[in-house]
């Protein structure tokens, strides 16, 4: 036995510190060892970027990790594959093995590893490590889901979103890793491409990223965060993604700066990076500017989770600003008739059809669309008479909102909730075909998220909007942090957890408001 380095998180519960601290690794298991290139040892050894897990299903689990002991100067490892063994156990102390194996990390992945699991075993708690170059992991832990159509009494989750890493620390990450869940969902800007925002806390050190190796080593820089790590470390993750992964309100092959296939070589570069470090399935490694991200969770007859992608496919941005080449812009409705187009699709033909067979065909008590933005129909002036829409969330698309929201009171999905972050406010919505008919029905509830640090424009101009849009029942653009779901058999509730003070790594957590949906009735009220 060779007793080996075993990094451990600050924030994580002193019971899974001891088991980190405890790694012991017979040094017969560390395979081929001998015959491979030395991995450099930075501060924290080859794992300095921690673990991962996600994409939970009944009998399996994908798990992840990069070696990179130099993670944001290109990673610091040699030029050549490296073995990496890795080991899931029934018990934190890892008594109880139920499988082992090894995985190749390969420099043109950035030696990032993604480990497809199956034949575990449903509703189960496990615990993972993994070993290369003599060193251990931290151990991470997982869970999967239930057993398809079982009766599932409740299911916990945490959704967040938009983690600017220089306005803030990520403080709301050791809470959440702290609660009692069963998934983490993140809904997109889990990087920014660019430093914007006042008030810094920390910096990126490096301009607007563009190529493959500038991406990877934003990554790099966002996921050294230790509570980030602590937060991935306790939970299976699903993920997607929204603009800042790629640039600025982007839409398909258009940014605000590059069109066409200059634009692509950028998205390409960005959706390889992302790829390589989130625990996504390892099929979904793109080999040019596409990667089907869109896909569906199932947790027992409770809920069928769909991960929407509204970056990808959608039509560019109607009456972008003149002095760019695409993105977003703030228009009236006389400035802007082409917002009305009947033809325009946020999520594109194929992924709208998806999801409405997705739906159509669930039996899970909830239906959770987690997307990227504020579905609701949000007016945004406050300086004059008339409306005023922002075009990148789906003001910019009414129709294919419509289309959506006309499918949900049609075909009637149970219990639809829909989830999203992108605008750093959380927005507690009736959602209605027409959001200006006042017998429009209520048909589905919308808790958009607020951001993790991401900065937002004044609670005094929210609340003044809010006046406006008296379908939001609920809007706060000044708390950061999470929401947290407890989806149960008779109703589903939702905890806004705000931090005390964004700018402390030490800060304080607190419930800031909750929410409760009935089953059977749309809409949120206050708890
Ligand atoms: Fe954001
Ligand atoms: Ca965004």
């Amino acid at each position: 036995m060779a007793l080996i380095r075993a990094a451990v998180y600050r924030g994580l519960s002193r019971r899974r510190l001891l088991a980190g601290a405890a790694a012991v690794v017979p040094l017969a298991y560390l395979s081929g060892c001998a015959t491979e290139p030395a991995i450099p040892t930075g501060a924290a050894g080859p794992f300095a970027l921690g673990v991962a897990s996600g994409e939970p299903t009944p009998d399996g689990v994908v798990l992840w990790t990069r070696l990179a002991p130099d993670p944001i100067n290109d990673g610091g490892m040699p030029d050549a594959p490296v073995e990496v063994a890795w080991t899931i156990a029934r018990d934190e102390a890892f008594t109880q093995i139920v499988q082992r194996g090894t995985v190749t990390a390969r420099p043109e992945d950035a030696h990032a590893v993604h480990v497809e699991l199956t034949g575990l075993e449903p509703s189960r708690w496990y615990w993972y490590r993994f070993v290369a170059g003599g060193m251990a992991s931290p151990v991470g832990r997982t869970r999967t889901a239930p057993v398809a159509n079982a009766p599932i009494e409740r299911l916990r989750f945490a959704f967040a979103s938009c983690q600017q890493y220089e306005q803030g620390f990520f403080a709301a990450y050791r809470h959440m890793a702290a609660d009692d869940l069963d998934l983490v969902l993140f809904l997109g800007d889990y990087i920014y491409e660019t430093s914007w925002g006042g008030n810094h806390v920390r910096r990126h050190g490096t301009p607007e990223i563009f190529t493959l190796a500038d991406y990877r080593n934003r990554y790099a820089l966002y996921k050294t965060d230790p509570d980030l790590q602590a937060a991935h470390a306790a939970f299976p993750w699903a993920t997607t993604w929204d603009d800042h992964e790629v640039s600025n309100d982007y839409a398909s092959d258009r940014g605000e700066k590059l069109i066409g296939p200059a634009f692509l070589a950028r998205r390409a570069a960005a959706y390889k990076a992302y790829w390589e470090h989130m625990p996504v399935r390892p099929a979904l490694r793109p080999s040019g500017a596409d990667l089907r991200l869109y896909r569906a969770l199932d947790f027992g007859d409770l809920a069928r989770i769909t991960l929407l992608d509204d970056r990808q496919y959608r039509d560019h941005q109607p009456c972008h600003r003149p002095n760019l080449v695409g993105g977003s812009n703030f228009v009236s409705d006389a400035q802007c008739p082409d917002r009305r187009d009947p033809r325009l699709t946020l999520l594109g033909a194929v992924q709208e059809g998806w999801l409405e067979t997705t739906l159509g065909g669930s039996r899970g008590k909830w239906n959770v669309l987690a997307q990227q933005t504020r579905m609701a129909q949000w007016d945004t002036e406050i300086n004059g008479p008339g409306r005023r829409f922002w075009t990148d969330g789906w003001d910019g698309y009414p129709a294919a909102r419509r289309r959506l929201l006309d499918f949900i009171a049609a075909r009637k999905p149970a219990n639809p909730l829909v989830i999203g972050g992108d605008v750093h406010g959380t927005y507690v919505t009736d959602l209605k075909p027409d959001f200006d008919g006042p017998r429009s029905p209520v048909v589905a509830t919308e808790i958009c998220g607020t951001s993790i640090t991401s900065q937002a424009q004044a609670q005094a101009d929210t609340l003044k909007r809010q006046a406006k849009n008296p379908h939001v029942k609920f809007a706060d653009s000044a708390t950061k942090g999470y929401l947290r779901v407890e989806l149960g058999r008779r109703r589903a509730t939702a905890e806004l957890r705000g931090v005390a003070d964004v700018r402390r790594s030490d800060s304080g957590i607190a419930t800031t408001a909750g929410f409760v949906v009935e089953d059977g009735r749309a809409g949120a009220q206050r708890a």
